[in-house]
Order: C-alpha cells, then sequence, then structure tokens
C-alpha cells in the first residue's frame, strides 16, 4: 500500500503544493462572515411576506371585521409586535385559539419569502467573491431561514452556509460560540482571518469577539435591533452604515 505509515500532508500543505505547481489558483486567505436578517436584506420585508402568506392561507376561518394582512401589519409596528397572532386571534373571539396560532406560525415560517437583498449587500457580495471566503452565520428556525437563503440565491454567492438551528434548537444559537468555530475550519482560515458582520450589538459579536475575529455592525435605518444594546464584551469593533464602506475599515 503506497505511502502507507507516512504523515499525509495536511489541506494547507496540499494547497500550497498545488498552488505552486500552478495547478490551481491561490485562494484568498481573509474570510468574511455574515448575518442574515437585517444585514443582507430587510427583515421587516420577510415578516410582511408572511403575513401575506398567512392572511391568504386562513380564508374564512378568522372572523374579522377588518383585513387581515393590514391588521397585521399594524400590529407588527405596535408593542405587541411579537404576539401578532395572539392578538388578532384573540380579537376574533375563536374557540379554537392556540390550535390557530400555531397554524398562523406554521404557516409562517414556511411560506416561501418574497424577499431581495438589499442593494449594498448585493453589491458587495459580487464585489467580494473572490477576493475573501464567504459565508453565513444565521440564527432563526431553521425551515425559516432556508427558505430565506433560497430565495435570495445566497449558496450561490458564499462559500459556507451555517444555520445554528440546524443543530437541534435554540441551544447553539448566538452567542454560542460553535457556529464560528465551525467555520473558521470549514473555509481552512485562523481566526484572526475572519471578520463577522452583523446588526444586533445584543448578541451577533461576543463570541466572534472571543475568539479573536474582527467584527463590523451595520447599522441599518428600520432595522428590527437597531436600539439593542451591547453586553460586556459583545461591542463591535468597527462601525459601518453600509456595505459599501466594508473592506474600508477591514483595512485599517
Ligand atoms: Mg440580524
Amino acid at each position: 500500500m503506497a505511502g502507507a505509515g507516512k504523515r499525509l500532508p495536511c489541506r494547507r500543505e496540499d494547497r500550497r503544493r498545488e498552488i505552486a505547481l500552478g495547478r490551481i489558483a491561490a485562494m484568498p486567505r481573509c474570510a468574511i462572515i455574515f448575518d442574515l436578517d437585517d444585514t443582507l436584506y430587510p427583515e421587516r420585508a420577510y415578516t410582511f411576506s408572511g403575513f401575506r402568506a398567512v392572511a391568504a392561507a386562513f380564508p374564512g376561518r378568522l372572523c374579522a371585521s377588518f383585513a387581515l394582512y393590514d391588521r397585521m401589519r399594524e400590529l407588527y409596528d405596535t408593542p405587541d409586535r411579537g404576539r401578532v397572532f395572539n392578538v388578532i386571534v384573540e380579537q376574533c373571539g375563536c374557540s379554537d385559539a392556540d390550535l390557530l396560532v400555531s397554524e398562523m406560525v406554521a404557516a409562517f415560517r414556511k411560506h416561501q419569502p418574497d424577499i431581495r437583498l438589499f442593494p449594498d449587500a448585493a453589491a458587495a457580495l459580487d464585489r467580494l467573491r473572490g477576493r475573501y471566503k464567504l459565508g453565513l452565520i444565521s440564527d432563526g428556525f431553521l425551515e425559516a431561514q432556508q427558505a430565506k437563503v433560497c430565495a435570495l440565491g445566497l449558496a450561490d454567492r458564499l462559500d459556507e452556509i451555517i444555520i445554528t438551528d440546524q443543530w437541534g434548537g435554540r441551544k447553539f444559537w448566538k452567542p454560542h460560540p460553535r457556529a464560528f468555530e465551525e467555520m473558521a475550519v470549514r473555509l481552512d482560515v485562523a481566526p484572526s482571518e475572519c471578520a463577522y458582520v452583523a446588526d444586533n450589538r445584543a448578541k451577533d459579536f461576543i463570541a466572534p469577539n472571543a475568539l479573536g475575529w474582527r467584527t463590523v455592525l451595520i447599522e441599518r435605518r428600520g432595522a428590527v435591533y437597531t436600539d439593542a444594546t451591547a453586553p460586556p464584551h459583545g461591542d463591535p469593533g468597527a462601525t459601518v452604515a453600509s456595505l459599501d464602506e466594508l473592506e474600508a475599515v477591514l483595512h485599517t
């Protein structure tokens, strides 16, 4: 058996040899990893897309005197944002309230979203492709996040995608470090070669800061977590108002 007992060259050594021989092109040595919601596309658009799907899925079952979609949109901009479906069902006086709410949640999460990348996000992904390794780390319910990734065509634009819910519920959602550790391994980069770009000060930067990544906050007008505050060690290393500024802050 040829080579038996010899230490196999590690992946990085192997790649360097192939590059030196001209068999493959040199790959970028730095990685930019993005959050999804309100970083690459507007989360509000996803929510309203889901409300449209829910309104279409329940004709006649909700004895509402108001237009269901319009009422959900109104409630989204009130303190009842987190319990829109419950309020709708309560106001309708439905007898099977719990079942109806769970069906509305299911319809919301599994709908095919009508969403688009922010213009600066689309431009950044085009511009950065080939110059950096690109990845995505996102929390959120697996089925819903997968539908967003599909709708935005991200599988073709990114090298690696990790949806933390894939490991079984909220246990590994941010700020758990597992996704960040795994992403660096998958992309074959050192922590110091990684940057994470995200919008939520409350949870997004704790793990990558601790691991030695660069961290960048994208501040978007109208984002869901605009007013979130950072816990100790959770502040971003830099802040941008547009992904057009990303390379400038990463190279300072
Ligand atoms: Mg986000």
